[in-house]
């Protein structure tokens, strides 16, 4: 069996923690390897290393460290096949799902990487009777802390402008997905300490964020942890960046193709098995298409299909563990006991793996959990709206903010959806948009902007030195 070990200064290291639990693979719930608690010694050992590390990484030219990012990016790539294994072994996604996610991230990457060559790390203004440099200085050692649900994805599409900026990394990813990690940075290409791993629940996540010599606190994962994170991280006046969970909702208006808005909808509620922050988890359809909406979404539903996802031929892998299950399952069953209807789903099958099936639900209300609290779990909730409007109103009540998606053909609905209160809009297409946008979560989904520049003004500090003109 596997002990997992940390990086700390380039060296793979045995954790100090005092006792270690076991990686079990939610598709088979046979144990992979085991992973430390978390220890504070490991996150002081780690973060010593990553600021001695800083130094001489922050002294290279901003185009030595995109090359060497880009090589590094590119080797990741060509690993997609064992790193998406690694993945199916913690967390249970189908390999062949795994390595495009894997690709496409490793090429978001070197993209967010690159943008350190055009970001301006020094400007200069006319200033009263002198001017004044802008210095953006590298903040240091960044805490990245990690969920599970996509596990190198998430960490490499934010891990780009922090190096590139000039900081050393410490990566905590999440206890639940600990091998990925392990396997990515086994290959890291870069100086030793510029990015380091620390292993452990919150025993090694709370230290890493309370250490003094951390820089930035990128924090991804729940709003519960998010709250903890972001008031330990204000009492020790550390900059913070919360990108939380999130109640999507999905507005469907009356114009639209029934058809194909149904199969992007399925697809935008069962991906991943619905453990994504912005998975579509309230569905609001206009009255005109809702009948032929509905049967194509039970239909489409049908294509989510769970087996044993370790051939990659399944399209619905399992969920996270046991207890994620069952809290899914909670949500659809005290939704039908306040009279909403499954129409496909909504059983837990026999048989070994953390499964749940495709589940469409109707005659939803906001009295349910199932359409007030984040489920994390393939289930498609649909509530039936009379105007556009209506589903305005309902879409913006909820205490998440992280995004939204509006299908429509009606350009005044279109424009209207713009005001919908969430970091990200998508009209017509679920989760478009190219590497220059930025946003940041609204309502409880999280705080500080990220994407393109505003990950860079997040990584870097800004120092202005003003200087008189010298008059003779
Ligand atoms: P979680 O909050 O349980 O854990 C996230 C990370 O925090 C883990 O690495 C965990 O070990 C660590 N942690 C736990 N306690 C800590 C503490 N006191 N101090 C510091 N770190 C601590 O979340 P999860 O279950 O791993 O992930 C699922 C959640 O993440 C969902 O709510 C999902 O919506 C959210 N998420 C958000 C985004 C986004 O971009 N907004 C992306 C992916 C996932």
């Amino acid at each position: 069996m596997e002990f997992l070990r940390n990086l700390i200064a380039g060296v793979w290291t045995e954790s100090c923690a005092d006792s270690y639990s076991d990686l079990v693979n939610p598709a088979t719930e046979e144990v992979v390897a085991r992973y430390p608690a978390g220890a504070s010694e490991d996150v002081d050992l780690a973060v010593a290393g990553a600021a001695v590390a800083q130094r001489s990484w922050a002294a290279l030219p901003v185009e030595k460290r995109v090359r060497e990012i880009t090589e590094w990016a590119r080797a990741i790539a060509d690993q997609a096949d064992a790193l998406a294994w690694a993945e199916y072994l913690e967390m249970g996604r189908p390999p062949e799902v795994g390595r495009t996610a894997i690709i496409r991230a490793a090429n978001a990457f070197e993209t967010s990487a690159a943008q350190a060559l055009t970001y301006e790390f020094e400007s200069v203004i006319a200033d009263g009777d002198g001017e004044t440099r802008i210095l953006r200085r590298p903040v240091g050692v960044v805490a990245l802390i990690a969920p599970w649900n996509y596990p190198l994805a998430g960490v490499l599409s934010t891990l780009g402008p922090l190096l590139a900026a000039g900081n050393s990394v410490v990566i905590k990813p999440s206890e639940k997905s600990p091998l990925s990690a392990v396997r990515l940075l086994d290959r890291s290409p870069l100086p030793p300490g510029v990015v380091s791993l620390v292993l452990g629940d919150s025993r090694a996540g709370a230290p890493l964020v309370e250490h003094p010599d951390i820089g930035l606190v990128h924090f991804t994962g729940s709003v519960d942890t998010g709250r903890r994170v972001g008031a330990s991280a204000g009492a020790a006046l550390r900059r913070t960046i919360l990108e939380l969970g999130g109640k999507d909702p999905v507005i469907v208006d009356s114009d639209v193709d029934p058809v194909t808005t149904a199969a992007a909808v399925a697809r935008g509620a069962f991906m991943n098995t619905g453990q994504l922050c912005t998975s579509m988890e309230r569905i609001y359809v206009h009255s005109d298409i809702a009948t032929r909406f509905v049967d194509e979404l039970v239909q489409a539903a049908a294509q989510y299909r769970i087996t044993e996802s370790s051939s990659g031929s399944t399209e619905l892998g399992p969920l996270i563990d046991q207890r994620q299950r069952n809290l899914v399952h909670e949500h659809v069953m005290d939704a039908v006991e306040r009279g909403a209807t499954v129409l496909t789903g909504g059983t837990v099958p026999e048989g070994p793996g953390f499964y749940y099936p495709a589940t469409v639900l109707t005659n939803v209300d906001e009295t349910m959990s199932v359409m007030t609290e984040e489920t994390f779990g393939p289930v498609a909730p649909v509530k039936v709206v009379s105007t556009f409007e209506e589903a305005l109103e309902c879409a913006a009540k909820s205490h998440y903010g992280l995004g939204a998606t509006v299908y429509t053909n009606n350009a005044e609905h279109a424009e209207a959806a713009a005001t919908l209160p969430a970091g990200q809009i998508w009209i017509n297409q679920w989760r478009g948009g190219g590497p220059n946008s930025i946003h940041e979560p609204a309502k409880n989904s999280g705080m500080g902007a990220t994407g393109s520049h505003a990950t860079y003004d997040a990584a870097t500090r800004p120092t202005s030195v003003y200087r008189p003109t010298l008059r003779s």
